[in-house]
């Protein structure tokens, strides 16, 4: 158990002025990060939750009272449109979930990173974060000019005060992040896809990107204020982007047992095309949760975040940002953040073994776990740690078997799915079998 002696900062609105916004004078010189709180806790003691990476919350909102006055004057900045990847950054970094990152990578974060999986400040990162563009238009872009950024629709999003510009070599930073140049890797493809050069410097956010889901999104400063409200002093962060079965319901059950509370923070940023929509995996947690699990002892919130594939990195970035919203423990399940076969089942693992802890290194606490499946002879729930019985008598499906099943109409037996869970993917798979086409296999990992 980790407890921060400091006062997490979850007032972000302590003092706008010295991040979030500012006067809009021409490229106005970027602020520390964070705001920081000088509010004493109510208890007057230790919060719970982890320390922020980086020590303090990142807050790089515009204050609601200035977003008038400097919406119109990004109106009148050059102006960059950011890909889908790079809008969902741009909101995670403005809420301190990418902590202590303030904004997009510049030269000497993104080769630290790609080279040492540190911040050039050296605290532990493992995912480049950049604004990728066109070489040309990075060309056209000055260093210390500040541009508006805006979705592809052309609603303006943040303000970007330039400090660097640079080359992406997008084969070597497909092999050091994804272990691989292959372009059949999702996470890879998406990179090749993207501009050739990066635009360096911090962010201040106008507005968030559109989601159908911002109801259920809490940002970490709302978590962790929600972790104070219930008194959790432990709390357990579970990532996944697949409906949840049971084997994932008795690994966070099993974490239960041992910690106050548990994070569910499912990620619905963009996904590859045949990963189960947001929407529908959305309905499986609300059934599961009302069904089967403490309220009390349970957060649902969506994270927002676009999925890399980046397996072993990947895994260690997702414990990073549910630090940030204020997890002491994450799991870190088989092939965590993988796709296909292209990392090892137990990859992730032993980068968090390799990786410091404390200092500038992770304060969450890994919970490594074995895949989960329901043994009839052991009668329950079980993990290869747990069940000395041969593979038979496991009821364990792949993603491939699921697929099937769903497509043919047949029900997901009750010792792998809960029924409330089978029912909605047999109407997701029915619905999409209408329109032509299926909307993605279930895996059973997380
Ligand atoms: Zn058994």
């Amino acid at each position: 158990m980790t407890l921060d002696p400091r006062t997490p900062d979850t007032a972000r609105n302590a003092s706008p002025g010295t991040d979030g916004g500012g006067s809009p004078a021409p490229a106005p010189a970027p602020a520390p990060a964070g705001t920081g709180s000088s509010e004493p806790s109510p208890a007057g003691s230790a919060l719970p939750g982890a320390p922020p990476h980086g020590g303090r919350l990142v807050d790089r909102l515009v204050p609601a009272d200035q977003r008038d006055e400097m919406l119109r004057w990004a109106a009148g900045l050059r102006r960059v449109v950011v890909d889908a990847q790079a809008a969902a950054d741009l909101e995670l970094i403005a809420v301190g979930a990418y902590s202590p990152l303030t904004g997009f990578m510049d030269r000497d974060d993104y080769e630290s990173v790609l080279e040492s999986l540190t911040l050039d400040s050296g605290w532990t990162w493992t995912l480049p974060v950049t604004l990728n563009v066109d070489p040309e238009e990075a060309r056209q872009v000055r260093e210390g000019e500040t541009v508006a950024l805006a979705a592809p629709d052309g609603t303006l999003l943040a303000l970007l005060d330039v400090e660097d510009r640079f080359r992406i070599n997008k084969g070597r930073e497909a092999a050091k992040v994804y272990g691989t140049q292959d372009p059949g890797h999702p996470g890879v493809h998406a990179l090749y896809r993207r501009g050739g050069a990066a635009l360096g410097g911090p962010v201040r956010l106008l507005q968030r990107p559109p989601s159908v889901h911002r109801s259920r999104i809490l940002d970490p400063a709302a978590v962790r204020a929600e972790i104070q409200r219930r008194g959790w002093r432990t709390v357990v962060g579970f990532q996944t982007r697949n409906p949840l079965h049971r084997a994932h319901e008795y690994l966070q059950k099993c974490a239960l047992e041992l910690y106050d509370g548990l994070l569910l923070h499912p990620l619905v940023g963009p996904t590859k095309d045949d990963d189960v929509p947001a929407g529908v995996r959305i309905d499986t947690y609300d059934a599961v949760l009302a069904g089967y699990y403490p309220g009390e002892r349970v957060l649902l919130s969506l994270f927002p975040a676009a999925m890399r594939y980046a397996g072993p990195r990947e895994a260690v970035f997702h414990a990073i940002c549910r630090q940030n919203y204020g997890c002491t423990h994450f799991i870190v399940g088989r092939s965590h953040a993988g796709v296909g076969d292209f990392y090892g089942p137990y990859d992730a693992w032993r980068l968090f073994e390799q990786l410091p802890r404390g200092g500038r290194g992770l304060a969450v606490e890994p919970l490594f776990f074995e895949d989960a499946f329901y043994c009839r002879a052991c009668g329950g729930m079980a993990t290869a740690r747990t069940c000395p019985h041969p593979e038979n008598l496991r009821v364990s499906l792949s993603g491939t078997e699921v697929r099937r099943m769903l497509a043919a109409g047949r029900p997901l037996p009750p010792e792998f799915t809960r029924p409330e869970v089978g029912t909605i993917l047999l109407e997701h798979a029915r619905a999409a079998a209408a329109r032509g086409g299926w909307g993605g296999p279930p895996a059973p990992a997380g």
